[in-house]
């Protein structure tokens, strides 16, 4: 049974006012609230468990380690990884993709090769790759999109025949909402030996992942858009690369053994896990994870897909009103425009109204190139969004809009 009220009520920060109005909390693609089940756990850490792992032979580093560990192979189940040392924890989905790049991308790369992204890539997912590129003077692929915001499956065959050493692919458009068909085009690449890593920063809060049915190289995401705390992340990596590849980062954990002539690595996952890591953000994320998996994805998309359709319906009424990113596979995110009204702007008026969503090109600037605008005004929920908070955004919207127009 879904119960929105008992989920509200996890969210302490969700019964505040700002600016004397009830918080209205729409800018979930950029990160979500947090359940107190999350703030207890890492208050915990820190009153019983706080000690640095993998290094102690005292208890508390025992007990810190175990739970570190298990935040591990939790990690792994969620996203059905064969095994827990496929999943690397990284401070988010950035330094996973960095992480990929650097690694298994210089493994690969040689003078003139190419990579293969998509015109809807968040900055995260293009500019590592573009850098990759410009380091071996290779090509930067673009598979286009149509003004809808799908992805043209067409020119990506055609791309793909160019051989490229890796496609990055984004799962779902932070700044459309565009659910791209990953699975298909994993299958596409995979025809022709082509690896895939796809980019699942806002995938992992609303739609379940198993890395084996998609059957994808790399899956990255952050904890913080998924209810969890932010410093976290994963970058999961089928066994054959992750075994393969050179490591990232060097320093303490991530050696076997340190002379003056030589080093050797530790085993996987710990060969890219140098220093010590967000101990209590990872086992937050855990927590996180462990929240969306009790709450059920099939509750979660159920409840987004109406608040996407209902505020969808309510915005259409607005004159004037252009929405970006059409996709029919959409997340429950809605860039739009009104008019001229400049989304700062219209940002700012609603912000004054209590209300928070995100203005600008949502580090997607290529994506507004595409359609030759500065940047939309973004909209996007959470399972813990309401229908009466969609009214009171849109009576919000039609009274700014009036106001600059
Ligand atoms: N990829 C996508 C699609 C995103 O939306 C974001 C963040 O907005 C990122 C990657 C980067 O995530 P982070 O800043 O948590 O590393």
């Amino acid at each position: 049974m879904f119960d929105l009220e008992a989920i509200r009520e996890q969210f302490p920060a969700l019964h505040q006012k700002v600016y004397n109005k009830p918080l209205v909390y729409f800018d979930n693609a950029a990160t979500t609230h947090k359940p107190l089940a999350i703030i207890e756990r890492i208050s915990h850490y820190y009153r019983c468990e706080n000690s640095n792992i993998h290094r102690g032979v005292h208890y508390l580093s025992q007990q810190a380690t175990e739970a570190f560990e298990e935040a591990r192979r939790f990690a792994a189940s969620m996203i059905n990884a064969v095994k827990a040392h496929e999943i690397i924890f990284t401070k988010g989905a950035t330094e996973a993709i960095n992480l990929a790049a650097h690694s298994f991308g210089r493994m690969r790369m040689k003078p003139g090769s190419s990579i293969l992204v998509t015109a809807m890539e968040h900055h995260s997912n293009l500019v590592p790759w573009q850098q990759l590129c410009l380091e071996y003077n290779g090509k930067l692929l673009v598979t286009p999109m149509d003004e809808l915001g799908q992805i043209d499956l067409q020119a990506y065959t055609q791309l793909l025949d160019q051989q490229p050493v890796i496609v990055a692919i984004t799962h779902t458009s932070n700044a459309l909402g565009t659910i791209n068909p990953v699975k298909t085009m994993i299958r596409m690449a995979h025809d022709r030996n082509i690896p895939v890593l796809v980019d699942g920063a806002q995938a992992i809060a609303h739609t379940e992942i198993d890395v084996q049915d998609l059957d994808c190289d790399f899956f990255a995401f952050s904890a913080h858009k998924a209810y969890g705390p932010m410093g976290a992340g994963l970058l999961y990596g089928k066994e054959k690369w992750l075994e393969a590849m050179p490591p990232y980062q060097f320093g303490g954990e991530m050696v076997d053994s340190v002379s003056f002539d030589k080093t050797t690595f530790n085993v996987l996952p710990f060969k890219f896990e140098a220093g010590t890591p967000n101990v209590e953000a990872v086992l937050g994320m855990e927590t996180a994870l462990r929240f969306i998996r009790n709450t059920g994805y099939e509750a979660i998309a159920t409840h987004e897909k109406e608040l996407l359709d209902y505020a969808t319906a309510q915005l259409s009424q607005i004159p004037g009103i252009r929405f970006f990113g059409q996709a029919p596979e959409k997340a429950s995110v809605i860039s739009f425009l009104i008019g001229d009204v400049h989304p700062f702007d219209l940002g700012t008026l609603l912000d004054k109204m209590g209300i928070a969503v995100r203005t600008g090109h949502h580090c997607a600037q290529t994506v507004m190139d595409f359609f030759n605008i500065p940047g939309t005004v973004r909209a996007s929920f959470a399972v813990y969004n309401t229908t009466h908070e969609i009214d009171t955004f849109v009576a919000a919207v039609k009274k700014a809009a009036l106001m600059l127009s």
